[in-house]
């Protein structure tokens, strides 16, 4: 049983039935499906296939809605599309909608304008241009360029160090959000998160316009979403590290030290958290990993984080089966040996002693349970169990299909829904399901925690 689940990005190359339907035989917990490419009915048949696919194989799948979120762009450039911009030269990001050339851009979003402040550094092309803010105006910014490249027309941004005064939502993603929720998206993720109130603000537009319980994963990757993330993560259900732009906007050595923080956060705020972006990249056409990319996705399991996520090695990958089954290889070996070694930092847990879901997992510890069998109404009890770590199977006996698969994303959580077991209480017959055939169980019923033996 592998611990630490699989989230893979679905596009192109993945989103024919059969392909699907491997990728989740091969092992993928949750599907995500990114609105910043397919938008409206396109994605929602890929959600009604995902979801025929999990009915047939009777394995419960996620499906996380990912929103573009206020991705900042220029605008066009003259009949070249591009120039180059090279180191010292001065460059003006300003208002005037006409195409640009080597000397200015149209900068269309007025909210930046007004956030950028002298000294704030602009990074285009994943950060192989930045410009230094020198002078600001009501209808232009006068930058000097520190590194230089080629720009193209449309080109994204990233502003490492503003405080960009704007709505999370676009008027883009308020069309696609409004539409996803009326497919009952489990998760949804949103991106460029500056504080909670925007995860606030998204839990309000929806809850204006679906009962659904969906979860929100907020996507770090923002240096001001770094020092806010206790906050943030208490107002969402969970985190992505979402490391492609996050290396972009703090200076790339920190990505490691800030995953490890964000994990443990996290599970101190029993919050699941997702390690992103270029986990296997190479196999998009590639047979193999790199020696580089194994570490990374083992180190992500000995870290203990809830899930890995795949990106362009599925999306656009030559074989996106075996990306899933290579990560798959992968987490299952480092998920046996992190729990066969437990003597590391990631097992020491820093909830109070006497918190009750510290409790079960220490009674599971000391009487050398097998399993921990939780009869979950919702997600919450296996939730704070997983975030304790326990090293055991957490069997999830659902009553509903939603928190079911809801629950796919979690470590060490095996959710199964079914009425009759959830019913009587059956959990025996719960973990027989998983081959679970003799040994201890602790048992959690709401508040109530017995002790079993199964032989
Ligand atoms: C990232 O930047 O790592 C990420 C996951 O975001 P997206 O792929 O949506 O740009």
């Amino acid at each position: 049983m592998r611990f630490t689940k699989i989230t893979a990005s679905i596009g192109p190359n993945c989103e024919d039935k059969k392909t699907l339907t491997n990728m989740i035989k091969a092992g993928v917990n949750v599907c995500r499906l990114n609105f910043s490419h397919d938008t409206g009915e396109i994605q929602g048949a890929k959600i009604d296939m995902i979801r025929s696919i999990a009915a047939d194989l009777n394995k419960p799948v996620a499906i996380m809605v990912d929103i573009q979120g206020p991705k900042h762009r220029i605008g066009d450039f003259e009949t070249e599309n591009h120039y180059p911009l090279k180191i010292g030269q001065k460059f003006i990001l300003d208002s005037d909608t006409t195409p640009g050339n080597e000397h200015r851009v149209c900068l269309p979003d007025a909210d930046v304008m007004k956030s950028l402040s002298v000294g704030d550094r602009v990074l285009l092309n994943d950060g192989k241009i930045e410009l230094k803010v020198d002078a600001v105006f009501d209808d232009k910014i006068e930058t000097t360029v520190v590194r230089g490249d080629e720009i193209w027309s449309r080109r994204g941004f990233n502003l490492p160090d503003t405080d960009v005064d704007t709505d999370i939502l676009t008027e883009k993603d308020k069309k696609d959000l409004e539409y996803a929720i009326t497919k009952k998206p489990d998760y949804v993720a949103l991106s460029f998160v500056q504080s909670a109130e925007d995860v606030a603000d998204v839990r309000d537009f929806i809850m204006m316009r679906s009962s659904h319980p969906v979860k929100l994963i907020a996507k770090i990757e923002r240096p001001n979403a770094v020092e806010r993330i206790t906050d943030i993560a208490t107002a969402a259900d969970g985190i992505m590290i979402a490391r492609g732009d996050l290396a972009v906007e703090v200076p790339f050595e920190q990505v490691p030290a800030i995953s490890r923080h964000i994990i443990r956060e996290c599970r101190k705020l029993n919050r699941p958290v997702i390690m992103a972006t270029q986990m296997l990249s190479s196999m998009v056409h590639s047979e193999f990993p790199t020696r580089a990319e194994i570490s990374d996705v083992a180190n992500a399991s000995y870290l203990r984080t809830d899930s890995t996520m795949t990106s362009e090695e599925t999306t656009i990958g030559d074989n996106p089966v075996n990306v899933i089954e290579t990560m798959d290889k992968i987490l299952s070996y480092a998920d046996k040996d992190a729990i066969e070694n437990p003597f590391d930092w990631s097992r020491i847990d820093n909830v109070p002693e006497n918190d009750w879901s510290r409790s079960v997992s220490s009674m599971a510890y000391l009487n050398k349970a097998v399993a921990i069998v939780v009869f979950a109404r919702d997600t919450d009890i296996a939730t704070q169990i997983s975030c304790r770590r326990p090293d055991i199977p957490i069997i999830a006996v659902c009553g509903d299909e939603t928190t079911a698969s809801q629950l796919c994303l979690l470590r060490g959580v095996f959710p199964i829904c079914d009425d009759y077991l959830f019913g009587q209480r059956d959990a025996f017959g719960a973990v027989r399901k998983f081959g679970i055939g003799f040994g201890k169980l602790v048992i959690v019923d709401d508040d109530k925690i017995s002790l079993r033996t199964i032989d």
